[in-house]
């Protein structure tokens, strides 16, 4: 009669509720609470259970947790949190209920354990009523829209399916997840198979690398981002969803965080090259993924548009490297910290301090002679002389390289310049939309509540919920529109760093400035120095398309 897998035992708790408050059914407005409140007594929802679970020999009950006198609008009911322990110390892996009014009337928290916690606990879950078993494969039981209908009226249910099918087929789309399809700065395209840039998101990612390139910590990055309202990856993918209990549930919100900052800046993906198979699973229930060697990853190189260059990219993992190889744990790096080499043996040179009498005096040698005497020799130098030493090639470089620019940068400058404005203009068009959308919702619910849908308790949350959004994100506007004005009036971010090292002769060159111009500094046993800077190419193509521009401006004028 019965089939292998209905073989299981299932140890069962039967959650049995009563109120006298929300059990009480209107008709033609004459309350019939007497007839509403038998049918769901106590005694009757017991009835009810034993006699459906006749049927169902691989049901045991093991409990009954009843709950007499507490409202159904949220789950601060003691045999509630009773039963919850009990499935947490696997006393009871189902939980069955005569209908899903009884589990609980806040649609959110009933949704919470029926589609997250029950299936993550590996609970069945049944509420009779509803037709609802969560271990029948038939598609119509399955489905959870069935027992919303039953529980709601129309109108509410209309709203809740239409989030709950958008829910599902997330889910199925987690299904065939391929990771790299839901990085945060691209999108999935008509073609499946194919990512397409999210301008909004790319324009984050991009502000991101810059705030890097300027010597930003991942921790700092991740504090602007939040203070100027960008919503993290999670976030972001949550706000695609609508309905003013979408937005309530996102009310506590994940902010960025030094380590979604990190994950951005490390994402080969931003360059376009589709990085695949890095871990592997046995099926994709399985939690626990295993790292694949790096031999056996699948790359492909311009799979899709690039939001980072391959040169920035690079600069980047570079900078990366040179702040965590010495500063793991610190906040801050030491100026040169990752920057000098011996030019003789290759090995790191190091930082010392010395004192003599009060004063201090910092120097740097070969870490190399400590190891190996022979094979190298102290290649000593001061602080001061080699911050002198550096600044005054620093000097020398970028004054060769505003001549060589000169032509060329305003160009350049203002495109970057336009690019920036263009990604404030849509943030902020986003951030207003919001409002927007907060306000509308914050309407929708009070209309729900006049009519009666919610409850006055579940529709003060909702609108503190979105008051609170809507303030926040007014905030950020504020900040958005601040930092445009001041782009748009070109005063925001001047490079006033570069006249002051170009003019001031006591300027303190700082890490952010080595770390944009310098790539490595190596330091020779005469003391002399020879520093290699970044883009050397670039500069060197900059300068000959520099020429033959004049050339062919000054043959113009001769024609
Ligand atoms: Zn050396």
């Amino acid at each position: 009669m019965l089939s292998n897998k209905f073989l299981k035992k299932y140890l069962c708790g039967a959650y049995l509720r009563l109120s006298h408050s929300d059990d009480v059914t209107v008709e033609n407005g004459a309350t019939v609470q007497g007839e509403n409140l038998q049918s769901n007594s106590i005694a009757n929802q017991r009835e009810y259970i034993q006699d459906f679970l006749q049927h169902k020999p691989e049901i045991e009950i093991v409990d009954f947790y009843i709950d007499d006198g507490y409202s159904g609008v949220n789950f601060e009911r003691p045999d509630f949190q009773r039963m919850i322990q009990d499935i947490k110390d696997n006393r009871i892996n189902c939980v069955i209920v005569k209908d899903l009014s009884r589990f609980g009337r806040n649609y959110i928290e009933v949704g919470k354990y029926i589609e997250r916690l029950f299936p993550l606990l590996g609970v069945r879950f049944i509420a009779i009523n509803d037709s609802y078993d969560s271990a029948d494969d038939t598609a119509a039981s399955n489905n959870i829209i069935v027992p919303f209908k039953n529980l709601i009226n129309d109108a509410y249910c209309r709203d809740i399916s239409i989030k709950i099918r958008s829910h599902l087929e997330v889910k199925r789309k987690r299904g065939e997840f391929i990771g790299a399809f839901t990085v945060y700065g691209y999108m999935r395209g008509a073609d499946k198979n194919k990512l397409i840039v999210d301008s909004y998101a790319a324009g984050i990612v991009k502000e991101i690398f810059r705030m890097k390139m300027d010597g930003m910590s991942q921790q700092a990055i991740a504090d602007e981002l939040n203070r100027m309202g960008v919503l993290s990856p999670a976030e972001y993918k949550k706000e695609q969803g609508s309905g003013y209990k979408a937005v309530f549930q996102t009310h506590s919100k994940a902010k960025w965080s030094a380590m979604a900052v990190m994950r951005i800046l490390t994402n080969e993906i931003y360059t376009g090259t589709l990085i695949q198979g890095k871990e592997s699973s046995p099926n994709y229930k399985v939690k626990v993924r295993q790292k694949k060697p790096k031999e056996e990853w699948n790359r492909v190189e311009n799979a899709h548009e690039a939001i980072i260059s391959k040169a920035d990219f690079e600069v980047i993992s570079d900078i990366l490297q040179k702040d965590t190889r010495v500063s793991v744990g610190k906040s801050q790096v030491s100026l040169y910290s990752g920057f000098l080499v011996c030019a003789d043996c290759g090995c790191s040179i190091v930082r010392k301090k010395a004192c003599s009498g009060s004063m201090e005096y910092i120097y740097y040698v070969c870490s190399g002679n400590r190891k190996n005497k022979e094979v190298c020799s102290n290649h000593r130098i001061s602080e001061n002389a080699l911050n002198l030493a550096v600044t005054k090639t620093l000097r020398l470089h970028l004054k060769y390289l505003l001549d060589l620019q000169e032509s060329i940068q305003y160009i350049r400058e203002s495109s970057s310049h336009s690019d920036k404005v263009e990604v404030l203009v849509l943030q902020l068009g986003k951030r207003k939309e919001e409002i927007e959308k907060h306000k509308r919702l914050k309407l929708e619910c009070y209309e729900d509540y006049k009519n009666g849908l919610i409850s006055q308790e579940e529709y003060l949350l909702f609108k503190q919920g979105l008051e609170n959004r809507i303030e926040e994100t007014q905030k950020a506007v504020t900040e958005l529109g601040k930092k445009k004005r001041l782009l748009l009036d070109g005063r925001y971010e001047r490079e006033s760093w570069l006249e002051e090292l170009l003019t001031n002769k006591d300027f303190e060159i700082k890490r952010s400035i080595l770390v944009r111009f310098i790539s490595r500094i190596f330091i020779y046993e005469d003391h002399r120095i020879e520093i290699i800077f970044r883009y050397q190419d670039e500069i060197r193509q900059l300068a000959e398309l520099v020429k033959e521009i004049k050339q062919d401006m000054s043959l113009g004028e001769v024609v």
